[in-house]
């Protein structure tokens, strides 16, 4: 297994995590449990938690691979936001207005949630709930951001929700470059996202779940996670691998591993967050094609991420790919050019890893009663909450408990497999490069680029 040195280099949240990430105990043999689980990211450990709350004599284990923690819950943006990666409309294409606006107003309520147990259970995650601004940095940009408030308005979401701001009143929470306004939503607390994972391993620990780390997986069937040391036999099996899915057998196109990257500076004097201002630790980002995003950590470092590094034919995962010097370069200068004054800052760290992308781009928490095979994921980079809610979800439908959560519209829902190779690589490669060079081109030309749209719906289905 890789050493604890290894696990600390995987991401700054994890180098800084206090306590060991020394593996705890491997599964020692074959087990019979009632719910067994693959995967310690927060969609296993948040459907431990719920489970074991709602039924104290329920036998739980969960298998990891290698730490809790290890994969995009420890690595993350810590954005503990409200966003869904499908969009209202497309919501309701699936399951009508109504089940859309619910979908996305259980999303709003799993940010407190994710709050209220991280208090509950002393989890100290550095939790701040200041919302998200996303700056508007060119006329295109801005127009996208009156749009989503136009969205947002069609569907009865009011200025609590989401409101577009002028640019002096962007330039109020942060004073980033070439801000011609913004969009500001609430709903969004920036976390320490390791800290919330490795805490959530120890709660469920503490309420008898079995976590067993260096214990990967070999295959996923009905009634049985099979592994190198043991089986574990449970009613129900439950699929929490989020990014790592298609390296088990049968799935290998059942989600398409994208990497996202991700660097920290050096903690910044409080000269230079005079000058930058996220008083209140809002988490940003800004209207481009192209992901990125950034938050104040609480002990005053910017931590910034994005996509950009490519798809690996055959979704290869290797831990080399974490690490790309050509995006790491690219963060470090979009970083400056939105904040001039981090010109000289130090980056201490910079890290990447998977997040898991359904070929239709929507996430999805179900089990099939009949195998008592279960799963949730699909998040795309929009996990932190959504994890929690899918933990809720997958309780209720293994409980037999209906609730408002089972009727969500993302209950269930299949996607369509991704294609085979090399279609695949050459599909998600092209949408990566589409959206670059429609920021490229947007900012040279100051026109929307409607190709990055056109590819949005091909890959949205
Ligand atoms: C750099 C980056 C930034 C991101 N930023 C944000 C953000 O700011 N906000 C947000 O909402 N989302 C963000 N995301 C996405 C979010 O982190 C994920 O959606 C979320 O953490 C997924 O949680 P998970 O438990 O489903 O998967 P993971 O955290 O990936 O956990 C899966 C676990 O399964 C284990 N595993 C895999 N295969 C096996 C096997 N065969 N046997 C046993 N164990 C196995 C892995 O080791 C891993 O620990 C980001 C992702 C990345 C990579």
């Amino acid at each position: 297994m890789p050493s604890e040195e290894t696990y600390r280099s995987l991401s700054y949240w994890l180098d800084s995590v206090p306590g060991s990430l020394a593996p705890g105990d491997p599964l020692p043999g074959d087990i019979d449990v009632d719910v067994a689980i693959a995967g310690a990211g927060f969609t296993g450990l948040w459907t431990a938690y719920y489970l074991a709350v709602a039924q104290p004599s329920l036998r739980i284990a969960v298998c990891e691979a290698q730490i809790a923690g290890f994969g995009a819950s420890g690595r993350n943006g810590g954005w503990c936001s409200a966003l869904f990666p499908a969009s209202l409309a497309k919501l309701t294409r699936m399951g009508g207005r109504d089940a859309a606006i619910a979908m996305y107003r259980a999303m709003q309520r799993s940010v407190d949630e994710v709050g209220r147990v991280a208090a509950a259970e002393g989890i100290d995650c550095h939790w701040a709930k200041g919302g998200t601004v996303a700056f508007a940095r060119a006329a295109t940009q801005l127009d996208r951001a009156r749009e989503e408030v136009a969205e947002a308005r069609e569907f009865g979401f009011g200025e609590d929700d989401l409101r577009l701001l002028s640019a002096t009143e962007a330039r109020e929470i942060a004073e980033a470059t070439d801000v011609l306004g913004a969009t500001y939503t609430p709903h969004c607390a920036a976390i320490h996202p390791a800290r919330l994972v490795r805490g959530l391993a120890e709660a469920v620990r503490k309420r008898g779940v079995a976590v067993h780390e260096a214990t990967p997986v070999t295959e996923i069937a009905p009634g049985c996670l099979r592994t190198a040391t043991g089986s574990v036999r449970a009613r129900y099996v439950i699929r929490a691998t989020e990014g790592y899915t298609p390296l088990l057998p049968g799935l290998g196109r059942a989600i398409a591993p994208v990497y996202s990257l991700m660097i920290a500076t050096e903690p910044l004097p409080e000269a230079v967050w005079a000058q930058i201002g996220l008083t209140a630790r809002p988490t940003f980002g800004d209207h481009r094609h192209m992901i990125i995003y950034g938050q104040r950590t609480a002990d005053g470092r910017l931590a910034f991420g994005g996509r950009g590094a490519p798809y690996h034919l055959g979704s290869a995962i290797r831990p080399q790919f974490d690490r790309v010097p050509r995006v790491f370069n690219a963060l470090r200068h979009t970083l400056t050019d939105l904040f001039p004054v981090l010109a000289d800052a130090k980056v201490t760290h910079s890290w990447g890893g998977p997040l898991g992308i359904s070929r239709d781009w929507c996430a999805s928490a179900g089990l099939d009663p009949a195998t008592g095979l279960g799963w949730a994921g699909g998040y795309v980079g929009d996990g932190v909450t959504t994890t929690n809610l899918a933990g809720r979800t997958l309780a209720d439908l293994i409980l037999g408990t209906g609730s408002d959560l089972t009727r969500l519209p993302w209950v269930n829902h299949r996607s369509r497999r991704w294609e085979a190779e090399p279609l695949r690589w050459l599909g998600v490669n092209a949408g990566l490069h589409t959206m670059s060079w429609a920021d490229r081109r947007e900012s040279r030309t100051g026109r929307q680029s409607r190709a990055a749209q056109v590819f949005g719906r091909f890959l949205g289905g």
